[in-house]
C-alpha cells in the first residue's frame, strides 16, 4: 500500500516528499483515502475542518474507538512519517476481518489534515481546529509562502472556511485514538523492540522571529553604515544552540525567509522560524524568553506536555504484546486529542537510523508488519 503512494507528491532530485496540505499531492492522497474507505465499505466522512473519518459501524450511537494518522508532509519529507499510521490502520482492519472478528463498537480510520504546518505553519491544524485549540478566525487568515490564505486555499478546493472550528458532533464520535507511527528517534533501535508505546510528547512550540535592517546594495554600502539583519539572525542561532544546552532542551532554526534575497544585496529583513522542546515546559520557556528579550517575536504554536493516560498506556502496551514504553520529541494529533480529553495513545515502529523528516527516513517491512500486528490486538482488545 506504501508503494501505492510512492509517486504522489515525490520530487524526483531528491526522492524526498513535499505533501503541503490541500497541494494537488494532498488531494490525490485524499482520493486514495476515500478509495481505500469504499473499497472496504467503510462510511467515509469529512469533518468540517477537512479531516477523513472511515467507519466500520456507525459511531452516531456508539463512541467508536478510531485509529490513523495523516498523509501530508514535511517538505523533503519520507515516506513514513503518517502514510504507515493509515496504512497500518486499513491492514489492522483488514486482519481482523479476516479472522472474523466482530467489533463491539464502531471501529474508524482517520486521516488528520496538515499534521506537519508545512504550508500555513502550525502544525496538526486539523485536531486543533477539531478540538477548537485553534481559533477558527486565526487559521483563516493564515497565509502560505505565496501569500495565499487557507480561506481562499480551502474555497479553491471546494470547502467551506467558514464551516471550521470545534466540531462536538464529530468529537463525540471518538471514544479512544490510537495512533501508530514511525518512530522518530533510536529508541526502539536502543531497546531492541520493533513495536512501543509512548509515555509522554514534550512540550513543544514555534516562534517566528523577524529581524529588520536596511536593505542595500552589497557593493557599494560601506560596512560601517549598513544595518544588516543577517547579522543579528546569526547570532541568534548561535545563541540558540547555547541555550540549548544549557538549559536541557533542543532549539532549532530550520526555517529562514530574506527579504529581498538577492545574492547582491544586504536584506532588508530575515524572518527565522525557532521550533523549540524539551522533557520539561519551564525549560523550553525559559529558553524562548531568553531568546526573544528585546527581539520581535510571534508564537505561532504552542503544545504543552501530553502524558498519556496511563491506564490506556498500560493497556495497549500489554495488547500489543507487552511491548516497551518511551517518550518522543515529536508532535502528533494523538497529543492534541489526548489533551482535550480524548483517550488517547501511540503506538511506534522502529526506525532503524532515527532519521525523519528526510527522504533517509525508513522502517523495514518486517518492523512495519510487527506494527500492524500490534495494531490489529490492541484493536481486538479495545473495540470488545
Ligand atoms: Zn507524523
Amino acid at each position: 500500500m506504501l508503494g501505492e503512494l510512492a509517486h504522489i507528491g515525490r520530487d524526483p532530485a531528491t526522492n524526498g516528499y513535499v505533501r503541503d496540505a490541500w497541494s494537488a499531492a494532498d488531494l490525490e492522497l485524499r482520493e486514495w483515502f476515500a478509495g481505500e474507505a469504499e473499497r472496504r465499505g467503510l462510511g467515509l466522512r469529512e469533518d468540517r475542518n477537512g479531516n477523513l473519518w472511515a467507519w466500520w459501524g456507525d459511531p452516531s450511537r456508539t463512541p467508536g474507538v478510531v485509529t490513523g494518522s495523516h498523509l501530508d508532509s514535511v517538505r523533503q519529507g519520507g515516506a513514513f512519517d503518517g502514510p504507515l499510521g493509515v496504512v497500518s490502520a486499513f491492514l489492522a482492519l483488514d486482519r481482523l476481518r479476516e479472522q472474523g472478528f466482530e467489533p463491539g463498537r464502531p471501529l474508524g480510520v482517520a486521516c488528520f489534515t496538515d499534521e506537519e504546518g508545512a504550508r500555513f505553519g502550525v502544525p496538526c491544524m486539523g485536531s486543533r481546529l477539531l478540538t477548537g485549540v485553534l481559533d477558527p478566525e486565526r487559521a483563516r487568515g493564515l497565509t502560505d509562502d505565496d501569500g495565499r490564505t487557507l480561506e481562499e486555499v480551502l474555497a479553491s478546493a471546494g470547502r467551506k472556511p467558514y464551516l471550521l472550528g470545534r466540531d462536538d458532533e464529530t468529537l463525540a464520535h471518538v471514544g479512544t485514538f490510537v495512533e501508530l507511527h514511525v518512530e522518530q528517534g533510536r529508541g526502539l533501535v536502543e531497546l531492541g523492540s520493533a513495536v512501543g508505546v509512548a509515555s509522554a510528547i514534550w512540550p513543544h512550540g514555534r516562534w517566528r522571529f523577524d529581524f529588520r535592517g536596511q536593505a542595500n546594495h552589497a557593493g557599494t554600502t560601506r560596512l560601517e553604515d549598513r544595518v544588516d539583519p543577517m547579522l543579528a539572525f546569526a547570532d541568534k542561532v548561535l545563541a540558540a544552540r547555547e541555550a540549548a544546552v544549557r538549559h536541557g532542551v533542543v532549539a532549532t532554526f530550520g526555517k529562514v525567509r530574506v527579504s529581498p534575497n538577492n545574492a547582491n544585496a544586504i536584506p532588508g529583513l530575515v524572518s527565522g522560524w525557532l521550533d523549540a522542546r524539551g522533557p520539561g515546559e519551564d525549560a523550553v520557556r525559559a529558553l524562548v524568553a531568553e531568546l526573544g528579550a528585546g527581539e520581535e517575536v510571534g508564537e505561532e504554536s504552542w503544545t504543552p506536555v501530553v502524558d498519556f493516560e496511563a491506564g490506556l498506556r498500560d493497556r495497549v502496551a500489554g495488547a500489543a504484546g507487552g511491548v516497551p514504553v518511551l517518550a518522543t520529541g515529536a508532535g502528533h494529533d494523538a497529543g492534541i486529542l489526548a489533551s482535550a480529553g480524548v483517550p488517547s495513545a501511540m503506538v511506534f515502529v522502529r526506525n532503524p537510523t532515527g532519521v525523519s523528516h528526510s527522504p533517509a527516513e525508513h522502517a523495514e517491512e518486517d518492523d512495519c508488519a510487527a506494527g500492524v500486528e500490534a495494531l490489529a490486538r490492541v484493536l481486538e482488545d479495545l473495540c470488545c
